[in-house]
């Protein structure tokens, strides 16, 4: 694993513990030699993880679509910023760039973009870890709602499981070396057509 995307809010949070988790994830993906992708903003948790990681020594990939460079407040000091044409064009040049990808809390934007690589991991379109970095219990809600979806049978088993989910930067980032994906067909119950 060389490059791993962040998915985070654009906004900080009401939780101090938000803040704290995402600079010690932007700091232990520099520690282990990585580079960070993420949206390339400098407000909210997507500057302090930049902040964070460039701290440490770190090397920070931002991507931003040219509408939103004025609106995010394009971060700075990054040591490359790829200015795009769209946000579809900013989530495919992040996807294509990172090896793995991590959702720390966030917005609509966050979930979007999770929801996306989870969607392309399941259809096989590539085999890169995802991962939920869960502060203070922040995606048990949607975990909740993953199993749900999962129990009424609209996503399998084997694709739940491919979600990885940890409390701790380093415990999640230790997942992603060993992670594996699974090679199962994408239907619960196979169409009759096929
Ligand atoms: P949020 O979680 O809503 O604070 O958003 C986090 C980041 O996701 C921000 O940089 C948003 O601009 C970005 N974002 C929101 N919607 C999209 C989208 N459809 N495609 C790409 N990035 C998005």
């Amino acid at each position: 694993m060389r490059r791993v995307c962040v998915f985070l809010g654009s906004n900080p949070g009401t939780n101090p513990n938000y803040l704290t988790t995402t600079r010690a994830l932007g700091a232990e993906i520099a520690r282990r030699g990585l580079t960070t992708v993420y949206g390339g903003a400098g407000v909210g948790l997507m500057g302090e993880l930049a902040n964070a990681a460039l701290a440490a020594g770190g090397e920070v990939i931002g991507v931003i679509p040219e509408s939103l460079r004025q609106k995010e407040l394009a971060h700075k000091g990054l040591s490359d910023l790829r200015v795009v044409a769209s946000m579809h064009e900013r989530k495919a040049l992040m996807a294509e760039l990172a090896d793995g990808f991590i959702a720390l809390p966030g917005g609509m934007g966050t979930l979007e973009e999770l929801c996306e690589v989870m969607t392309w991991a399941q259809l096989g379109f590539h085999k890169k870890p995802c991962g939920l970095l869960d502060v203070d219990g922040y995606y048990a809600t949607l975990c909740a709602f993953l199993d749900h979806a999962a129990t009424e049978g609209f996503i399998m088993a084997a694709h739940r499981a491919m979600l990885l989910c940890e409390a701790d930067p380093a415990a999640l980032l230790d997942r992603f070396d060993t992670y594996t994906a699974p090679t199962v067909a994408k239907w619960v119950t196979k169409p009759q057509a096929l």
